[in-house]
């Protein structure tokens, strides 16, 4: 009788058990329009990648935030929604360590690949560095030769079209290559 009720209570506690991880394991299937999309890659048949499908979804989107349930990310390009993330209440949104796990080999240990108190350190150090007059006069002396001698001569030969995202890109890696060196 005693083993009975002992089994009993086992079996009890593993149909709550059961119960409460159904009832807080996140949705591994979702049939809202964007989950199917995303499930089934309907979404390849008109964009050649995600970036380009998130663009349009986003464009389309009343308050410019999407989510995407099966894989639990929210992704936006509302102002209002980023100036809280990265302002208002930025320590709500830590990079967490599977983030810096994944680019620790990249990132290190700087600036975009910390949270809390190492985090505040580097962009104090940042802003002191980066707010300096003389930084800014570097920056802008590399950028205004950048532009002079070299984007107006290509923007002027051209007579065709031109990826000005492409070339933007490629100034600003120069740029950056300049004033680090
Ligand atoms: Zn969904």
């Amino acid at each position: 009788m005693e083993l009975q009720a002992s089994l009993f209570f086992w079996i009890l506690i593993f149909l709550l058990y059961l119960l409460f991880s159904l009832l807080i394991k996140p949705k591994l299937w979702c049939n809202c329009e964007i989950c199917s999309a995303y499930l089934t890659l309907s979404w390849s048949k008109q964009f050649n990648n995600l970036c380009d499908w998130y663009t349009h979804l986003l464009k389309n989107s009343p308050s410019k935030t999407i989510h995407i349930h099966v894989l639990r990310n929210t992704i936006t390009a509302n102002p209002e929604n980023i100036e809280y993330m990265l302002k208002t209440k930025f320590h709500n949104f830590p990079k967490g360590k599977p983030f810096s796990i994944i680019l620790g080999d990249f990132l290190g240990r700087g600036i975009f690949n910390v949270d809390g108190d190492s985090w505040k350190f580097q962009k104090n150090m940042a802003s002191m560095e980066l707010g300096k007059t003389s930084t800014c006069c570097y920056v802008f002396d590399i950028i205004n030769f950048e532009i002079k001698t070299r984007l107006v001569p290509l923007l002027s030969k051209q007579d065709q079209a031109l990826d000005l995202q492409d070339v933007f890109k490629r100034k600003l890696i120069v740029s950056l290559v300049k004033t680090r060196s």
